[in-house]
């Protein structure tokens, strides 16, 4: 067996346990790594919604504004630890860490891998390389674990410096926080267990369907009439689906296939039906953090480094396509 499919076979058991004493006991404990040291959310009681007091908000795509565009690199990037003053990034330069929100509990995204007890996936890379621009070193890093339900507060609260963590650019969003320009494209799909003769979200109508609370996912499956049932994590919807106290989980195909990867019982279906770009939260009081960022994203998209991160993380998604094309509105 190889080394990557024991530690799936390890983080598959690892993130039933998490998830179970999450749902059972309500504790989950974390400690603290030297190098990048976790902050864990408590676990907060599931509970089914009521599909009437769900909002439904705007799709990615729709709304007053091009929810991709953000602002443009403002020319070359700065060297390593040589921030111009008075910017956010002399201020994190300074305090000799960058501070970033991720996930915990999604294989390939973010999760730590039970081998090298280091969090580690896509976001998280991304995450890193964002560190290798303001120090010239990717393990200058602190991560919080937050939940989807945490991210806007995070970044409004200044409790973490960036978001890096599956989360969806929108009109809505963008009122409350900046973006940087998208950094991988997903789109909302189904997961159910094999042979469950569901093959797409619109036989789920009236029926129970797992999504993370403060998710794009849990208010696009109560506009679809389903019964929307609400958790912390997306490992949470995985343990319910296996208990068969929801009939799917739905949320991005990216995530879907990290739970797939964890049940083989289980199979992801039918057509995406939402459009979800992913971008980097950042304070919008920090324009020149924004246009810093979208610098390194320029950097990783034409040296190859977004290639090779996909490539290591999220091949059961088919060969990694062109990274996403940034756009600005300077
Ligand atoms: N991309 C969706 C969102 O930002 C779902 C992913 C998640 O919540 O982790 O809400």
């Amino acid at each position: 067996m190889t080394h990557r499919r024991i530690a799936v076979r390890l983080l598959a058991g690892v993130v039933a346990a998490v998830a179970a004493a999450g749902l059972a006991a309500c504790g989950t404990a974390e400690e603290a790594l030297p190098d990048n040291q976790v902050v864990a959310e408590p676990p907060r009681p599931i509970g089914m919604q009521d599909p009437a007091i769900v909002p439904t908000g705007p799709a990615a795509s729709s709304g007053s504004c091009d929810p991709r565009a953000s602002l443009r690199p403002s020319g070359s990037l700065p060297r390593p630890r040589q921030m111009p003053a008075g910017t956010a990034m002399a201020t994190i330069v300074q305090r000799g860490r960058l501070i970033v929100g991720v996930d915990q509990n999604n294989y390939q995204f973010g999760f730590r891998d039970p081998l090298t007890g280091q969090l580690t996936g896509f976001d998280v890379d991304i995450a890193r390389e964002i560190a290798r621009g303001l120090f010239g070193d990717p393990g200058r890093i602190q991560f919080r674990a937050i939940s989807s339900a945490d991210r806007i507060t995070a970044v409004q609260e200044g409790t973490v410096d960036l978001v890096v963590r599956t989360m969806t650019m929108n009109c809505e969003r963008w009122q409350q926080v900046s973006f940087s320009t998208e950094y991988f494209t997903a789109g909302q799909r189904v997961l159910v267990n094999r042979g469950s003769g569901v093959r797409r979200i619109e036989d789920l109508r009236d029926r129970k369907v797992c999504a993370a609370a403060g998710s794009t996912s849990i208010r696009n499956i109560a506009a679809k009439g389903t019964r929307p049932v609400s958790v912390v994590n997306w490992t949470d919807c995985l343990v319910l689906l296996q208990q068969n106290q929801v009939v799917a989980v739905s949320t991005d195909d990216s995530i879907l296939v990290g739970l797939a990867a964890q049940d083989p019982n289980t199979e992801v279906v039918g057509p995406r039906f939402s459009d979800e770009p992913y971008g980097v939260a950042i304070s919008r009081e920090s324009p020149e953090l924004v246009r810093f960022v979208n610098g390194v994203l320029a950097r990783i998209r034409s040296d190859g480094t977004w290639t090779q991160l996909y490539r290591r993380w999220l091949t059961s998604l088919g060969p990694a396509p062109a990274p996403p094309v940034a756009r600005y509105r300077d």
